[in-house]
């Protein structure tokens, strides 16, 4: 019989595994039950969803079989099985695997990030086997088939016997190497604790003949003699670690369990066990990365938990269980209430299914609190990483979620020099202080440093400095805090003057507005006014604002797509009326126009410095500098 090429991305990721040198070959075992307890699960669902099906989940299981003298580990279920056309359709394209995703130029990238990251499937196989056999049945059939490969150079299909429905799967072990001992698959020692290590919670018994002694009772000697015997043991525990009490489960296995399923190598920040009963009665176990996964704030990332029914899976992502704004937590939900043939679209609409999306909104919600109080180092880690995604929740919906989310975002403080919460700001705010003020950049140190915060670090007021560009967005959506309003340190009034000061600088106004009003019709239309102010300490000028749009909201819409002419800010020119550079001014004012315009022309471009915002023509300013030091 004609041999059949694997399709191309199959033969890759074969040729990967024959010559892998991936250290981790053991984990091909967890493939290939991974792969039966699948086809247990689907054969289970139709069994519960379909009539006169005649099986029941008690009599499903695994088998792993050790043939020392063939060097063959064989693993069975008697679960789905699969007709020629499927397997044909599984077995010779990966393509297929819903675990990978091979189109983004695998070449480039190392071989053991790929095997690392993600369930390799039954491929894997060929790490530690050169010859596999599957001999299948579909549930349902009366036609077996035999798939065989060695490899790389193809494979064939063949019909066979085999008794009764579900899968073999025979792998022959690889001769031993210098550095690789494949005879150590051969052990029941190695294949229990593998099996122990990475299958434990597979919910179908994975049997295992076990060699046993037993003493045998001589009555005319006394010497005890014992003989041997085969036992068949289940292997894993079965109980999913979810199903199981808490006493019952360490965090290591809770660590251990998602890492394993994630993909994570890191433990994660936080780890929430969930065991509701009432209308809707449901266990959940949910984990939240400590790092933020790869892709995780575009459109590919998939939010959503595992759905089960009693212990049966139904759906793998479900992201009706999980608000958009904590989707970044990931997990399981069995509830035993789901009713098990309800379709998928159902599903969408189910009643029971938003209860517990409330429910474990409400849990999540109260165990990052608990967080924040408790640890407040290790909150901070889990919001550099998901803190935009919080921020993102404020200003979604048109602010339906702004409360239960405001108590969870941090800025850093001017006073504390730390992440607080906006709860401490105005916990924490002076006699006095009416506003919660804030700074908005492209750095703390940048924020810092701007001329503008000084009257206010003076008075020792504390100034929330925010560096994301949704931040402003999510003050608007906010509004105020415990009955305080935000103000940015830009606005014309930042409420600290004394009646004095405010009439003494609009009486300086007055005085000088004609060299004012000059100087604004010089800047060609760039700022809507050059005034005088209170709000600059040792710097000679600053950039501010009038009206709604701020300068980081201008910045902001510049860089989305599309055209957005109306969103420009109203930028005003600051100077400071004690700075030496503002006599100057006057001066030149006196004796000639023109350069008093340059001057002006010069403090424009170092304010639009000190904002960090680029100045349109470098050249042109320092040649102004130069012309008129
Ligand atoms: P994945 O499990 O990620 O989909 P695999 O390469 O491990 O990819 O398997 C490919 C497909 O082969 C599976 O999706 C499944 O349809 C089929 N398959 C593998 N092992 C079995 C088995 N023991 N019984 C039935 N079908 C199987």
């Amino acid at each position: 019989m004609a041999k059949k090429q694997f399709k191309a991305e199959s033969k890759k990721l074969l040729d990967m595994m024959i010559n892998s040198i991936y250290t981790h070959k053991e984990i091909f075992l967890r493939e290939i039950i991974s792969n039966s307890s699948d086809a247990l699960d689907k054969l289970c669902y139709k069994a519960l969803t379909e009539d006169g099906v005649g099986v029941s989940r008690e009599d499903l299981y695994i088998k792993v079989t050790i043939d020392k003298e063939n060097r063959i580990v064989k693993v069975s279920d008697n679960g789905i099985g699969m007709t020629e056309e499927e397997l044909e359709k599984n077995l010779g394209t990966i393509a297929r695997s819903g675990s990978l995703n091979f189109k983004n130029d695998m070449e480039k990238k190392e071989e053991i990030d790929i095997i690392g990251q993600f369930g390799v499937g039954f491929y894997s196989a060929f790490m530690v086997a050169d010859k596999v056999t599957v001999i299948t049945k579909a549930f349902g059939s009366d036609k077996a088939y035999c798939w065989e490969s060695n490899g790389a150079d193809g494979y064939t299909i063949t019909e066979t016997g085999k008794e009764g429905y579900g899968t073999d799967i025979y792998m022959k072990l690889k001769e031993d190497g210098e550095d690789e001992r494949y005879s150590d698959y051969l052990e029941v020692y190695m294949l229990r604790g593998l099996i122990k290590k990475y299958s434990d919670y597979i919910r179908y018994p994975i049997k295992m003949d076990i060699e046993k002694s037993r003493k045998v009772e001589k009555p005319d000697s006394d010497k005890p003699e014992y003989e041997k015997y085969i036992e068949e043991e289940t292997i894993n525990s079965m109980v999913p670690l979810w199903q199981r009490g808490k006493d019952e489960v360490t965090e290591e296995d809770l660590n251990n369990f998602y890492k394993e399923k994630y993909f994570d190598t890191k433990d994660p920040a936080l780890t929430i066990r969930a065991d509701v009963e009432g209308a809707f009665s449901y266990k959940a176990l949910l984990f939240i990365p400590e790092n933020t996964p790869m892709g995780y704030y575009t459109k590919e990332y998939q939010k959503g938990l595992e759905l089960y029914s009693s212990g049966v899976m139904i759906m793998d992502s479900c992201e009706d269980l999980i608000p958009e704004h904590f989707r970044f937590v990931k997990g399981v939900v069995d509830s035993q209430d789901l009713s098990l043939n309800i379709s998928r679209e159902m599903l969408q609409h189910n009643r029971q299914l938003t209860a517990i999306k409330n429910n474990i909104e409400k849990k999540v919600k109260q165990e990052l609190k608990k967080l924040l109080n408790n640890d407040p180092e290790r909150y901070e880690k889990f919001y550099q990483s998901f803190g935009l995604q919080l921020k993102y929740g404020i200003v979604a919906d048109y602010g339906a979620h702004r409360e239960l989310l405001k108590d969870l975002i941090l800025y850093y403080t001017s006073n504390e020099k730390k992440m607080i919460t906006l709860e401490r700001y105005v916990e924490t705010m002076p006699e006095g202080q009416e506003y919660i003020y804030y700074a908005c950049g492209e750095s703390v140190s940048k924020i810092d440093n701007l001329p503008q915060t000084e009257p206010l670090k003076d008075k020792g007021y504390s100034i929330l400095y925010m560096t994301d560009e949704v931040d402003e967005f999510v003050i608007n959506m906010l509004g105020e805090i415990d009955g305080k309003k935000f103000k940015s340190i830009n606005d014309k009034d930042l409420g600290i003057e004394t009646e004095e000061e405010k009439s003494d600088i609009e009486a300086k106004q007055e005085e000088n507005q004609v060299m004012l009003d000059y100087l604004r019709d010089c800047l060609d239309g760039k700022v809507t006014a050059v005034r005088l102010s209170n709000k600059l300490k040792s710097h000679p000028v600053c950039l501010t604002t009038d009206g709604e749009v701020s300068l980081e909201m201008e910045k902001y819409f510049a860089t989305i797509p599309g055209d957005h002419p109306d969103i420009k800010a109203q930028r005003v020119l600051e100077i400071n009326p004690t700075h030496k550079a503002f006599y100057m001014l006057q001066d030149t004012w006196q004796l000639d126009k023109d350069r008093c315009a340059k001057l002006g022309k010069l403090l424009y471009n170092q304010a639009l410095l000190i904002a960090d915002i680029s100045i349109e023509n470098p050249a042109e300013y320092t040649d102004l500098f130069w012309e008129l030091i």
